[in-house]
């Protein structure tokens, strides 16, 4: 591996390498136990339209885990672009005054509410084709959040690294987040109906962004926010009203089959310049 960097001309810690792979299979194992227990007999009486996903989502696994120098070289390359700004950022030193806990919790509200304006954004127009990828799964369960296409993970991972980099964040802040935040996110897509309560506003259920992913125009752009649902609250898109038992996905899915997926963003990307050319011409 340490050759295959070389080759890149990119420097990856290999401890912190070996560190993310522990985590990674950490959190698979947790989830995998998580939705035996929580499934109980239908964790192994599996659908074939079940199957299907779970088929489409290890292609995915696969696939980005084998291109993930490739997106690591353009994520680097995303940062190294802001640092050329020459736009303000906080120096590190700042932080200096509280316990490192205080920087890692600003980090997740700093992030999440990004990522709640990012993930809108995803929602609209030209972006949404590589973020329909993610919602194409119409058996949501924990290992749906790994079905994202590489060009959004691109996107949102160098959004990431640039506001780390803004915000002069510890490399041990920014690992507690993205720990946090993987164990977050995988947590949500459960196929469970298990809500938060009082602290429903305060950190995602699996219910809140069941509905997110639910094919149904009342729940269509709505529960944005990754983390922090108090976001939605406060922009005005916050929507969970119970039990989500609507058909998740989107109109036009392109169903479950890896390599559409894969094209599914430059084909609509076509389509929409194809569409924009005619009306130029029109
Ligand atoms: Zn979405």
């Amino acid at each position: 591996m340490d050759d295959l960097m070389d080759i890149f001309g990119l420097h990856i810690d290999a401890e912190a390498g070996k560190a993310l792979g522990v985590v990674y299979l950490l959190q698979f194992t947790l989830f995998t136990v998580l939705a035996f227990i929580a499934r109980r007999s239908d964790a192994i009486h599996w659908s074939s339209e079940f199957l299907k996903s779970v088929r489409v989502n290890w292609s995915f696994i696969i696939f980005n885990g084998l291109i993930a120098p490739f997106a690591i070289i353009a994520v680097t390359g995303l940062n190294t672009g802001f640092k050329t700004t020459g736009i303000p950022t906080v120096p590190p030193e700042f932080w200096g005054f509280a316990p490192a806990i205080v920087p890692a919790i600003v980090a997740v509200i700093v992030a999440d509410f990004v990522d709640y304006w990012s993930h809108r954004l995803r929602h609209i127009s030209v972006l949404w084709p590589m973020h329909a990828v993610h919602h194409s799964d119409t058996q949501m369960h924990y290992l749906s959040w790994y079905r994202a296409h590489i060009i959004e993970l691109i996107f949102i991972q160098g959004s990431y690294l640039v506001l780390a980099t803004w915000m002069g964040a510890s490399p041990g802040a920014v690992a507690g987040v993205v720990i946090f935040r993987a164990f977050h996110q995988q947590y949500v897509h459960m196929n469970v109906d298990w809500t938060h309560g009082r602290f429903g506003l305060l950190l995602a259920s699996p219910r809140f962004h069941r509905w997110h992913h639910a094919d149904a125009r009342e729940a269509w752009d709505k529960n944005f926010s990754s983390i922090i649902p108090l976001w939605d609250k406060l922009f005005g898109t916050y929507y969970c009203p119970g039990r989500c038992d609507v058909p998740l996905g989107f109109p036009n899915n392109p169903g479950e089959n890896f390599v559409k997926l894969m094209l599914y963003p430059f084909r609509e990307w076509g389509r929409m310049t194809k569409e924009l050319v005619q009306r130029a011409r029109a």
